[in-house]
């Protein structure tokens, strides 16, 4: 029997808790919890915030550390990223991906996040990819919880490649993917999200689709994507990512479709690094955000996650996978810094993503899995703020990763102080 006590804990609505955890699951919340046996492990929280880990719908695990390989993207667009995925597809290898995977499976454990949905590339018939990332899945089972997402970054008819796509879910891929604003035209697009969809309904698989990464007001797959769903009867079951081209469309058309999204619960999955980062590329000044309307869908009662998307590949030159970074930038971009509305940016990277992916027994209540993140923050303001060190990341009831609390010593003149970046000690208030 393995237990862990976790004490001194400061959750993310604010209440003071201790947490046991036995077998691997979450015995008990309370704000004291005694009568634990001596012999079992304590975590002293110190105080400062704990939570259920991160979440990361939507990356590219396949793609990520390759930056530069076998050219950096000179355009910053979409459009060349994907040429250049394209260059470099003939020279992987598997033993390259599975090593590049494994160091950012690293990075994601240091930064708390344990569950990651990534879309994987079937264009290509040998499957290379996919067989890479399923060995990285089984190989991480213990630390990270994976969905692959069969992509046909190519198009699925663009590239004609069904076939290759219903062999990686033979193969043991989880959710169906899509990209409708690349295939030739608006029909094809449209046509692809309905055989997709079809096909996901008759495995019972849930789907996620990069639809409308774009600028172009006019790209409405969205509106296929929702249809379909409601058609099939899949309801809460699909995923549309990025949803770029709905920052630039006419608000009544807005108006008209939010209603059909929520209709067919369509979950909404914005990037907001990448988002900000690759779109309005076209434009002078002033130059469009990208980002889809988070706080509208929110406030339409749709379920919306930020997700990373990338690091360090063809489509984006930095992160250390760091959902914290998603959630800082998806609040300015979107300019949501009132309070309830940062706490939402946070849930975007907890919550609403382990919604959207069906996850089981996620969150800090007794009976979820014993899995938690102790951040260096007094609150999840602090954390969006400061983006601070996960001082202890806990999976199953075990400390798979952990460092010290960053302080800084200041010599000032003869005075010497100490700074964590909290206003802790301030008496004024
Ligand atoms: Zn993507």
């Amino acid at each position: 029997m393995s237990e862990l006590l976790v004490k001194n804990a400061a959750l993310a609505a604010g209440d003071k808790s201790d947490i046991f955890i036995r077998d691997g699951f979450i015995a008990e919340v309370a704000e004291t919890i005694d009568g634990v046996p001596d012999n079992v492990p304590v975590l002293d929280a110190g105080g400062c915030l704990v939570t259920a880990p991160f979440v990361d719908c939507h990356f590219h695990l396949d793609a990520t550390l390759s930056y530069g390989l076998p050219r950096v993207n000179q355009s910053g667009t979409l459009l060349e990223g994907i040429k250049l995925w394209g260059e470099l597809k003939p020279y992987l290898t598997a033993d390259a991906l599975i090593e590049r995977a494994l160091t950012l499976c690293r990075w994601s454990i240091a930064r708390g996040t344990l569950a990651i949905r990534t879309h994987v590339d079937i264009s290509d018939p040998s499957l290379l990819a996919v067989e890479a990332m399923l060995e990285v899945k089984r190989q991480m089972a213990p630390f990270i919880d994976f969905q692959l997402v069969a992509f046909p970054q190519d198009g699925l008819l663009r590239a004609d490649c069904m076939d290759n796509l219903v062999r990686a879910l033979d193969m043991g891929v989880d959710v169906v993917g899509g990209i409708p604003h690349f295939e030739r035209t608006m029909e094809h697009g449209a046509r692809s999200v309905a055989l997709l969809c079809e096909l996901a309904a008759k495995r019972g698989l849930l789907v996620d689709m990069h639809c409308d990464e774009s600028d172009d007001p006019l790209s409405r797959h969205v509106e296929s994507l929702a249809m379909e769903t409601i058609r099939l009867g899949m309801q809460g079951r699909v995923a549309g990512s990025h949803l770029t081209s709905m920052h630039s469309m006419d608000n009544y058309y807005v108006s008209k479709l939010l209603p059909l999204m929520r209709e067919a619960e369509l979950h909404v999955i914005a990037n907001p690094l990448i988002n900000i980062t690759l779109q309005g590329r076209h434009d002078t000044y002033p130059k469009r955000r990208g980002m889809t309307r988070v706080p509208e869908q929110m406030a339409a009662g749709l379920t919306v996650a930020f997700g990373h998307d990338c690091v360090m590949d063809p489509w984006y030159p930095l992160g250390s996978h760091d959902m914290l970074e998603v959630a800082s930038m998806g609040l300015h971009v979107a300019q949501m810094t009132g309070l309830n509305q940062m706490h939402h940016c946070f849930d975007a990277v907890t919550h609403d993503p382990a919604k959207i992916l069906h996850l089981e027994n996620y969150g800090l209540h007794k009976g979820c899995n014993g899995d938690l993140v102790i951040l260096q923050a007094n609150d999840v303001i602090d954390a969006l703020r400061l983006k601070p060190p996960r001082i202890a990341v806990v999976r199953r009831g075990k400390v798979i990763s952990a460092t010290q609390p960053v302080r800084y010593d200041l010599t000032l003149g003869e005075t010497k102080v100490q700074t964590d970046l909290t206003t802790t000690d301030l008496v004024w208030r």
